[in-house]
């Protein structure tokens, strides 16, 4: 007999832990399945960290009314949950006068989708504003409900939230397939055995077109991957202190520069459509081209800052926006599945699916209701996720109180970003234990300076060894395949 939950949500991206979370406030028994060693491995955690305003999607599509809603709500959440977010507003800036036509149109799109405050500012305030603007700038939009955050705490925090309110999650769990009773669903086989259910959310990100079609439902619906390549830059060589976006063309929002929370500039992302959908490799043309986007915002970059490059993957989707009249192919797909009953679909969750994950969860909620399901509320459920002390963010006498208390937040890790063994240990030992060297490092930013992890790398394989009693040879980079340590060089009995 398969163990049974109410509800099994497939893919641990900010999508999935969101929804988690948010329906874990409900009395039904929730299991959260996960194919990767650690939640948020994908798209969640390769992006560009901003919570959006909602000027750019199309209105009436689903991108804009879930971006909007979400970002009225984004204080509350990072709030509830501990995650770094700061409201800081963003610009898109026009560059030359041919491009200010644009910034108009983004201001009467933005006033359709509701977005409060936006307002175009002259070129010499944009110049005032940001000294290292090009200075070929010709006015600027200004949103000031734009912000940043850190995405990869979204998605622990959202999950620890769920987990700690009852949640079941389980990493390295793959969904294989459905079982249906009839046209409903009843259950799914995993990689580690069936499990019944009356609901499957399914939020598998570049992959949940593949799991509509094991349900054989949605034969047309398609994702494409599109690769977006970026750089970041040392804290030392250059402060930007805003959120820089240039005027979209018809490939989509462009290369931005921005300012991180780590205190890094951020520069990315180019937009390539690919086949491969675990294609995150960086190319020299893609670099290429997303340095001279950025240069085109911030001509005095250097490129003897970049310290790190990465891509990250949209998933794109061909959903057709659902609201009359309007002539729009890569919509959200949310929704209960017309064909498979229990199924909810979550599809082309790509850009501002980072923004928009709350609000996405809230309407998988009340997808649930207008379908019949009663949703009771537990009066248990806790909202708060309680923060973990961060060593370098504490003035000298509560350094030095948390040294008292355990030596471990004494000792330097991370020489660059200043993470101690104590914060290690903590995030090993959290709800969601971190096992593998990345899981650390979304969790605490560790390994993200100047060196690039050299000198904290096999510090940490050795405190994971230590603290999950395990060899070190099984300590990994990301899990599967990606062990540290091949051999014992100096055995001298062999
Ligand atoms: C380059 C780039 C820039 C972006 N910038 C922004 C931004 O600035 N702001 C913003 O709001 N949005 C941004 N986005 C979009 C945002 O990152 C995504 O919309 C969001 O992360 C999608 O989350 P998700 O949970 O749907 O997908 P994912 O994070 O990809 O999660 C899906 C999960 O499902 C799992 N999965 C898949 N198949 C299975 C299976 N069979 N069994 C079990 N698990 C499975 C995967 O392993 C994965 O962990 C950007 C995206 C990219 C790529």
């Amino acid at each position: 007999m398969p163990q049974n939950y109410d509800v099994v949500i497939i893919g641990g991206g900010v999508v999935g832990c969101m929804t988690a979370r948010f329906l874990s406030r409900t009395s039904l028994s929730i299991l959260l399945i996960e194919k990767d060693a650690d939640i948020g491995m994908g798209a969640s955690s390769a992006n560009s960290a901003i919570v959006h305003a909602g000027y750019d999607p199309v209105p009436g599509s689903l991108k804009a009314k879930t971006n909007v809603a979400a970002n009225a709500i984004w204080d509350t959440v990072a709030g509830e949950l501990s995650i770094p977010f700061d409201r800081r507003g963003d610009y898109v800036v026009a560059v030359g006068s041919e491009e200010l036509p644009g910034l108009e149109k983004l201001l009467e799109q933005g006033r359709q989708n509701g977005v409060p405050g936006m307002h175009i500012i002259s070129a010499e305030e944009m110049r005032h504003r940001e000294p290292n603007i090009n200075p070929a700038v010709s006015g600027a939009l200004w949103a000031p409900t734009g912000g940043i955050c850190d995405p990869f705490m979204a998605t622990v925090a959202a999950a620890e939230n769920a987990v700690q309110n009852g949640v079941t999650l389980l990493l390295e769990t793959a969904f294989e397939g459905f079982i249906l009773d009839g046209r409903k669903v009843a259950g799914v086989h995993t990689s580690r055995g069936d499990f019944g259910c009356r609901w499957v959310i399914n939020a598998a990100g570049m992959y949940a077109d593949a799991v509509m079609h094991k349900a054989g439902t949605h034969p047309e619906f398609k994702i494409t991957p599109r690769r977006g390549e970026y750089m970041i830059l040392d804290k030392a060589e250059i402060t930007i202190n805003n959120v820089l976006f240039p005027v979209p063309s018809e490939k989509g929002k462009g290369i931005l520069v921005t300012a991180s929370l780590h205190g890094n500039t951020l520069v990315g992302p180019n937009a390539q459509v690919l086949d491969d959908p675990e294609d995150t490799a960086v190319t020299r043309e893609g670099l290429d081209d997303t340095w001279s986007g950025a240069r085109k915002l911030i001509p005095g970059l250097s490129p003897r800052g970049v310290i790190a490059v990465f891509a990250g993957l949209r998933a794109m989707g061909n959903a057709p926006c659902k609201t009359p009249g309007v002539d729009y192919h890569h919509d959200f797909l949310i929704e209960c599945d017309a064909e498979v009953q229990g199924l909810i679909n979550l599809g082309g969750i790509e850009s501002p699916g980072l923004t928009a994950a709350p609000a996405i969860a809230l309407m998988v909620m009340d997808l649930m209701k207008e379908a019949g399901e009663k949703l009771e509320y537990k009066r248990s459920w806790n909202p708060i996720r309680p923060p973990r002390p961060r060593f370098h963010e504490l003035n000298r006498e509560a350094q030095d109180a948390l040294i008292r208390q355990d030596p471990r937040y004494g000792r330097m890790i991370c020489r660059c970003e200043e993470i101690t063994e104590g914060e290690i240990v903590a995030e090993i030992h959290a709800p969601i234990p971190a096992r593998t060297y990345d899981a650390i490092k979304r969790r605490t930013w560790l390994g993200t300076g100047r060196c690039l992890g050299s000198f904290d790398m096999p510090r940490v394989v050795e405190i994971l060894s230590r603290e999950l009693g395990v060899s070190p040879f099984e300590i990994t980079k990301k899990g599967h395949n990606s062990a540290f340590l091949q051999r014992e060089t100096k055995n001298l009995e062999a």
